[in-house]
């Protein structure tokens, strides 16, 4: 047989067919393997659900060696080991949860040749003694899974990750294929670098997520108004649900158990076994729903999640993608969902001032934030905004298929009320040198004689009570715009209102400020079909 092109091709199809009984290579796979299989390096941005895990499966099992794995996924390693030597695959893994005697036989398998796939955690490679391991077998490709982990502005920095560069020193004629989910330019460019690829060929697929419906709704009452949705749209579903507190994942278990849905927790402080036992669970019974932190998901492999439910506001566009993108891999309808209002702003922008790390860590986590309120305020279609943000272009101007593409929502001229908050916010610094919460000022603007307001002589103010026109409701979302946009800033630990470099500018009267308009009532979803 001669090697003519296309017989590594053939090969790749051939291994498609028999190892895992589909018929036809999806989007780039088929280009990918060409590549890797020639011996070339890749970089592969490609969503979570496009199938990553054959562009560098087939590529070992073509190529002659062990095609050596780097996953931090070390809970989900037996699985993914189970699932491939159920097809006939032969592949081991090394990581700490193994004792001396399975380690040492994986080892063996290794150094005969006898392993097709070997997954291993990034840290293994910091010991020598893993490095001699390796040099002593033989290498078909080497596949570094979760590759946005490299990169330190990223939530999932490991440092781990950086010592990875050394692959292609050490084995300069063994490909290397970079993989992730992630796909800014900036973490784009952060993987070649620092993992040292350059020369890899890229392969950027489409990150739309067509199946996906995008929907963000005012917080109103969170844990009702996630009953309501998940009744009306997703009775007897399978779904996750994510807070941002363990204490909020415990209480919204048990109040969705207490009104019949089936729903467990998962987050870091729970027993091992029982979080095991948990996505296992999830895994396997139909329509669980599991409320989480984000410290459950990744890498999931459950193609029929049909909703994910935010409680709280993400960190960034990134995590939000991630995380929603987690539901429909099986390609169905499924609902992205978020109640989202002005305490998450507060409490996050808090987050980043009282949080570790320095100036710049700040200035970068303040502009993933700043990012994800935008896609949270935007009266224009989500998906297209989603898209931008990965560097993509939209194919259309409007989805159809997110809720500001089918209830556009209205705006309205809120540059008065906006000069009524901030002049609320000077009059309070420079004719008291106070500061106060969002409630505070609410509480002025609509000349409320609360206990506080009394306290403070506030009613004394020439501001009490010029907000009547508004309703609370729509004073908060103001507020809540207002500090989305920049307009107004969150201090100290009890998140109190100041004025930024840009509030000038609208008490100038400089600028206008559209504003969205908030709904009257807030509602779980459009589809309810009773009032
Ligand atoms: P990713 O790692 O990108 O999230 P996976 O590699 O886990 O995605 O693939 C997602 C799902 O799609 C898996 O169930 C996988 O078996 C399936 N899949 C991948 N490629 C193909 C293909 N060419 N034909 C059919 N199913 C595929
Ligand atoms: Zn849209």
């Amino acid at each position: 047989v001669t090697e003519g092109p296309g017989a590594a091709d053939s090969e790749a199809l051939a291994t498609l067919h028999r190892v895992f009984g589909y018929d036809a290579f999806r989007g780039e796979q088929q280009a990918i393997i060409e590549h890797v299989v020639a011996g070339g390096d890749a970089v592969v941005l490609m969503p979570t659900g496009g199938g990553k895990s054959l562009c560098y499966q087939i590529p070992a099992l073509v190529r002659p060696g062990t095609g050596v794995v780097v996953s931090p996924l070390i809970a989900l390693m037996q699985d993914q080991v189970d699932a491939l030597r159920a097809l006939g695959v032969r592949a081991g893994f090394i990581n700490s949860t193994q004792d001396f005697d399975e380690r040492r036989m994986v080892e063996a398998e290794f150094l005969a040749g006898e392993l097709d796939l070997l997954y291993l955690a990034p840290e293994r490679l910091r010991v020598d003694a893993t490095l001699d391991l390796l040099s002593r077998g033989k290498i078909s490709v080497f596949a570094i899974d979760e590759a946005h982990c490299v990169s330190q502005w990223g939530h999932d920095f490991r440092p781990d990750y950086l010592a990875l560069s050394l692959l292609g020193e050490r084995w300069p004629d063994v490909p290397r294929i970079a993989l992730t989910a992630t796909a800014t330019r900036a973490t784009h460019q952060e993987i070649t670098q620092r993992l040292n690829l350059p020369t890899a060929r890229h392969f950027v697929a489409s990150f739309d997520r067509p199946n996906i419906q995008y929907r963000i709704v005012p917080k109103a009452d969170p844990r009702k108004q996630l009953l309501a949705f998940l009744r009306e749209e997703h009775p007897g579903d399978a779904g996750i649900v994510y807070c941002l507190s363990r204490n909020s994942v415990e209480r919204t278990a048990e109040f969705l158990t207490a009104n019949g849905i089936q729903a467990v927790p998962y987050h870091a402080g729970l027993e091992a076994a029982t979080r095991a036992a948990h996505q296992a669970r999830f895994l396997r019974e139909d329509g669980l729903v599991v409320v989480a932190t984000i410290a459950f998901g990744m890498g999931i492999d459950k193609p029929d999640v049909r909703f994910v439910a935010h409680l709280d506001l993400p960190k960034s566009i990134e995590g939000y993608y991630q995380e929603t993108g987690r539901a429909g891999r099986d390609g169905l309808p499924s609902t992205a969902w978020m109640a989202y209002g002005l305490n998450d702003v507060i409490q996050q922008r808090k987050l980043i001032q009282s949080g570790e790390g320095d100036e710049a860590f700040r200035r970068r986590a303040a502009a993933h934030l700043d990012a994800m309120l935008a896609l949270c305020e935007t009266a224009q279609c989500r998906r297209g905004q989603l898209l931008a943000y990965f560097g993509q272009d939209p194919e259309a101007a409007a989805c159809g298929n997110c809720d500001t593409c089918l209830t556009p929502p209205e705006t309205w001229d809120g540059t008065i009320a906006a000069q009524k908050v901030l002049s609320t916010v000077v009059r309070l610094q420079r004719e008291r040198g106070q500061k106060f919460g969002a409630m505070q000022i609410v509480d002025i603007l609509l000349g409320k004689r609360t206990g506080k307001v009394i306290q403070f002589d506030h009613d004394q103010l020439s501001v009490f009570g010029i907000g009547q026109d508004l309703s609370e409701g729509e004073w908060r979302g103001a507020i809540r715009q207002l500090l989305a946009q920049g307009l107004l800033a969150v201090e100290g630990e009890y998140g109190t209102l100041v004025l930024t470099e840009a509030s000038g500018s609208v008490l100038r009267r400089e600028r206008e400020v559209p504003l969205r308009k908030e709904p009257k009532k807030p509602t779980a979803s459009r589809s309810r079909s009773t009032g």
